[in-house]
């Protein structure tokens, strides 16, 4: 790969950061534990969201071995609302695994911190320039969209081995002495001026050195060929209150989507079924009362999948013993369990 302004587009990419950089809490730490749990966070999730969230998180947690060793069921709560919760389960299993394998201290190098659970090429590049100040590459979304810009990549960015390109993009021109900020600059670049649509070129400090802005075609690049559409499911989600005023919960199952997290039954609705009575059978109910058949209904989306759900608030009674992972429970004991953002939706229509 060619370019002649390597050097006017370090310095100047660097000069910006440190003069307009974002005071956010992870950026007042070279711990790499703290890093790690901020760039976690960061996955496909706001800045805005995550601060308040980074900061509760690690009150309870301040050090690698409280993460390591808090429950589960605790930590899902801690992390409930921002979704993809995987990551939390990763994140913890990534951490025990530095407390028992590496006496507590996060590796330095790229080799062993990529074995680690839940951490990618991304995170650990991160983790390794920003807390350990090492020339390593750290490319997501917007890392892409940037340099496909200023190099004039025309690569589809939504073919995963492109990726590459990039990262040997960024071993070009990457500040060997500052390559935390190096890194975070061109993150900061892509999400405040280098946006998708629209980017602000006339504020942009690299504009001297970006090879589509002087070819006139920033909005045709990064080049990303179209997703695959997201798969739409429908559910009928009960409500379901006995006499004592509790409700019917369960907990999803130990892997897969949502794993763990408690939710109010959902039966998916097909064409040769009725709902209700699937729902009377799978969780040996009897329905007594329809106290309110149109509760609530919306749409969740997740990033492969919809779910449009409707929910109904009914009156129960239980006819046998309930499957484990079943329980009738009180609104105040509900509260404290780890629930994902659609069933919380819920939650507080009932409250
Ligand atoms: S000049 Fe425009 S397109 Fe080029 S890096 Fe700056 S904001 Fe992005």
């Amino acid at each position: 790969m060619k370019y002649q302004y390597t050097n006017e587009f370090r310095h100047n990419l660097v000069e910006w950061f440190n003069n307009e950089k974002r005071d956010l809490p992870w950026r007042r730490t070279a711990d790499p534990y703290k890093i790690w749990v901020s760039e976690v966070m960061l996955q496909q999730t706001r800045v805005d969201t995550v601060i308040p969230y980074y900061n509760r998180f690690l009150e309870k947690y301040p050090t690698i071995q409280d993460l390591a060793y808090a429950p589960q069921e605790e930590l899902l709560k801690m992390w409930e609302g921002l979704g993809y919760y995987s990551r939390a389960r990763n994140l913890q299993a990534g951490v025990k695994e530095v407390v028992e394998k590496y006496d507590a201290v996060v590796p330095d190098n790229r080799h062993d911190i990529s074995k680690l659970k839940g951490v990618g090429p991304y995170t650990a590049g991160a983790i390794l320039s920003i807390a350990y100040q090492k020339p390593e590459h750290a490319v997501d979304g917007n890392v892409m969209r940037v340099l496909s810009r200023v190099l004039h990549i025309e690569d589809d960015i939504a073919v995963p081995k492109t990726r590459k390109v990039f990262e040997e993009a960024v071993e070009m021109l990457i500040d060997e002495e500052h390559p935390g900020d190096f890194n975070q600059a061109l993150m900061d670049l892509g999400a405040m001026i280098c946006t998708p649509t629209s980017p602000k070129c006339l504020l942009c400090p690299v504009r001297d050195y970006c090879i589509a802005f002087s070819e006139g075609d920033t909005d045709k690049l990064p080049v990303k060929s179209k997703k695959v559409k997201t798969k739409k499911v429908q559910f009928k989600v009960f409500a379901a209150r006995d006499h004592q005023g509790r409700y019917l919960l369960e907990k999803r199952p130990s892997e897969g989507l949502l794993a763990d997290m408690w939710q109010f039954p959902m039966i998916e609705v097909t064409e040769n079924s009725i709902s209700e009575d699937t729902f009377q059978q799978n969780y040996n109910v009897e329905i007594t009362a329809i106290i309110d058949k149109e509760l609530l209904k919306f749409k969740h989306i997740f990033s492969h999948l919809t779910w449009e759900m409707d929910c109904m608030l009914v009156g129960v009674e239980q006819n046998m013993v309930l499957h484990e992972n079943v329980k009738f429970l009180s609104v105040e004991q509900i509260k404290s369990l780890p629930m994902p953002v659609p069933m919380l939706k819920i939650l507080n229509v009932l409250n």
